[in-house]
């Protein structure tokens, strides 16, 4: 179980990329708005060209949240074209892994990059083989610790970092004037999200960065998630839900001294199907919540 929990932990943040070449040239990406001047690229199929792209525009210039994989900037550069003339002045990433984050390297050369400073580290150190340390390019050149402020398009973009959740390098976008919120990997939209453990996250801290988000989000705001379509606090609260009821399940089997094997034979997560349909099936993730929850307990 701890080698094939360490092989998916492995696997994850690369994921895009261990699809054996993905064909690039097949993924379409648009810019459709979310409110105010705030737009979204994402990908028709979703899930496979990498985390969603938040975008400010207006007179200043432009400012990305995330820039997926480096062989789609060209695709997000024309698809930026169909909103706005003006250049890409400031890029933030919400957190290290390559599907957010891989594009720096595109953009880097002509644009700021602003990360928290454990994203900068963790680019810098790299991960095994699957990913080599980022080149100074891709780095961010202004990093903070808790928050940063971006005063661009007569908007404050604030960038505020929550701890250990998704991983420890995690920073929630709020666009204060356009009332829309890019939270990052903290959130998966409908579908089981990835934990990264071995990058600093774990389950118990996604659950109270959402708590705690959800007492700062105006009722009204739309939300970018990391991976899934646009989403309210309305899809945010039956995420929490389903991240509050899958560890108390996991949480109560490890307790009552079952293994993750025997979970899954009970189909212990059968409740929460409706989740499986993305990244992870409710095998995966009940050994993704095990692998957490037995290290923490
Ligand atoms: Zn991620």
């Amino acid at each position: 179980m701890r080698a094939r929990a360490a092989t998916l932990l492995l696997l994850l943040p690369t994921l895009a990329a261990a699809q054996d070449n993905p064909d690039w040239n097949k993924v379409q990406v648009k810019a459709t708005k979310v409110a105010g001047q705030v737009y979204v690229i994402e990908d028709a199929a979703q899930e496979f060209s990498g985390g969603n792209v938040g975008v400010s525009v207006g007179p200043d210039g432009i400012v990305l949240v995330d820039d997926k994989f480096a062989p789609l900037a060209p695709k997000i550069e024309a698809a930026l074209k169909t909103i706005s003339d003006k250049p890409v002045r400031f890029i933030l990433n919400t957190h290290y892994h390559g599907d957010h984050t891989d594009g720096n390297a595109a953009f880097g050369a002509r644009s700021t990059i602003i990360a928290h400073e454990n994203t900068r580290k963790r680019l810098m150190a790299g991960r095994g083989k699957e990913r080599p340390p980022a080149p100074a390019v891709a780095l961010p050149v202004i990093t903070f610790e808790d928050k940063v402020v971006v005063h661009l398009n007569g908007e404050d973009i604030r960038a505020i970092h929550f701890p250990s959740g998704h991983t420890d390098t995690d920073v929630v976008v709020f666009f204060t004037k356009s009332n829309v919120v890019h939270m990052g990997d903290d959130f998966f939209n409908g579908i089981y999200p990835f934990i990264d453990t071995e990058g600093g996250g774990s389950a118990k801290g996604m659950i109270a960065n959402v708590e705690k988000l959800l007492d700062v989000i105006p009722a009204d705001a739309k939300i970018i998630p990391g991976h899934g379509a646009i989403a309210t606090t309305k899809e945010l609260r039956d995420y929490l839900a389903m991240l509050k009821g899958t560890t108390a399940i996991v949480e109560a089997g490890i307790k009552a001294g079952k293994t993750a094997d025997q979970l899954k034979k009970e189909k212990a997560l059968a409740k929460y199907d409706a989740w499986a349909k993305g990244f992870f099936k409710a095998e995966d993730f009940i050994d993704l919540l095990y692998a957490d929850l037995k290290r923490s307990n």
